[in-house]
């Protein structure tokens, strides 16, 4: 028999928890890595997965990045993450976010929770009927709050500029390519900033129409989500699903720079030693993806206002430098060397 301990990626979470209401057809996962800094805090993803262990995997990975994300953005959060187990049509009714809200209350604050992918601002609402203990909600004018998604996509933009000034020894995105997988909310973000400094746009997305219309917005080209990882690129930015960068995937990359916001990336841990070896360099994804978890941590807090926000995302880019420092110190991948700073102030390290 395979135990939570055994399972893979487990990672000694705190706090494992299977929901299952059968009136309303809710099936959820939500995962609590550590509470070491503050309560666990990370958003639900409702998705269809062939398999129930890959929706298990995925809460379980997603959980401990999100440990590592709160601590390295200095976010007195711990870690953890939601995953509803959504049929094919990812059906989604008032009846299962409702359910889904009264097992996050059970939980008495411990989880916190916010959007992640398939789930909006309108679903935070109707779960915040049920439990306080939720971000991600609108806002008057001026007050911290909201979608996520924007403060993302400035963050990854950021990032984005410190790795072409590292690896490239430019200020600008202007005249620069990227490759953009996705075109949902964080990718269009960036693809808005980047378009906005004069950057040069391949994008792709699964949803060819949701492609379509940010290519219009923003200038770009729309290409085949078989073929974006591996374009002739200044930048590579994964903005879609995570587990791209695979061994295969590595090889075929043709880009100095891979930075983008999607959530555990590497497929493999040895998967960032393949990348450094390759000699490209990348942002590891929990801390250039940062932006969203700040907003919604200084909505729930409430320890400051929108300029406190804009200035913890500024701090991206000086994060992403000191990793990339100790990793051209220590010939160790900035992905290893991020996980051991995070790991260290989790205090697991
Ligand atoms: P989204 O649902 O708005 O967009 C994701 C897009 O990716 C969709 O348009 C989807 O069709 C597309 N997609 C899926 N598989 C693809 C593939 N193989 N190739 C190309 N496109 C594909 O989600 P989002 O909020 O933009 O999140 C994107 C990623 O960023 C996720 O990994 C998410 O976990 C991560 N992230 C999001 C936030 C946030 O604030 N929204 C914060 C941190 C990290």
């Amino acid at each position: 028999m395979i135990t939570p301990w055994g399972y893979p990626d487990f990672d000694a979470h705190e706090g494992l928890y299977f929901v299952t209401n059968e009136k309303s057809g809710l099936r959820a996962i939500i995962a609590m890595h550590s509470t070491h800094l503050g309560p666990a805090a990370g958003g639900t993803r409702l998705w269809h997965y062939a398999q129930d262990s890959e929706g298990l995997t995925d809460a379980l990975r997603l959980s401990r990045g999100m440990s590592y994300k709160n601590a390295m953005a200095g976010l007195p959060l711990g870690g953890g993450k939601a995953v509803v187990l959504a049929d094919k049509d990812r059906t989604k009714t008032p009846e299962m976010l409702a359910a889904f809200g009264r097992a996050v209350n059970e939980l008495g604050g411990k989880y916190v929770t916010a959007e992640d992918v398939g789930m909006s601002v309108a679903d935070m609402i109707e779960i915040s009927r049920q439990t306080k203990f939720v971000a991600g909600l609108p806002v008057e004018g001026g007050e911290v709050g909201g979608d996520p998604g924007p403060h993302t996509s400035l963050g990854v933009f950021l990032g984005i500029k410190a790795a072409v000034k590292r690896a490239l020894g430019k200020d600008s995105l202007a005249g620069l390519h990227i490759a953009m997988q996705g075109a949902g909310s964080v990718a269009g973000g960036v693809c808005r900033h980047a378009a906005a400094e004069g950057a040069r746009l391949s994008i792709a997305d699964v949803d060819t129409a949701r492609a379509e219309k940010l290519a219009a917005q923003t200038g770009g080209t729309v290409v085949s989500p078989a073929d974006v990882l591996a374009l002739e690129a200044d930048v590579v930015s994964p903005c879609a699903l995570g587990a791209i960068l695979t061994e295969e995937s590595i090889a075929a990359l043709r880009t100095p720079i891979v930075a983008g916001g999607a959530n555990n990336q590497l497929a493999t841990p040895e998967d960032g030693q393949r990348i450094h070896q390759r000699g490209i360099l990348y942002a590891p994804d929990y801390v250039i993806n940062a932006g969203g978890i700040i907003n919604v941590s200084t909505e729930y807090l409430g320890d400051g206002g929108p300029d406190l926000v804009r200035s913890r995302i500024e701090a991206i880019p000086g994060r992403l430098e000191q990793i990339w420092a100790d990793s051209a110190a220590t010939g160790r991948n900035p992905a290893a060397v991020a996980d051991a700073m995070a790991q260290k102030l989790i205090g697991r390290g």
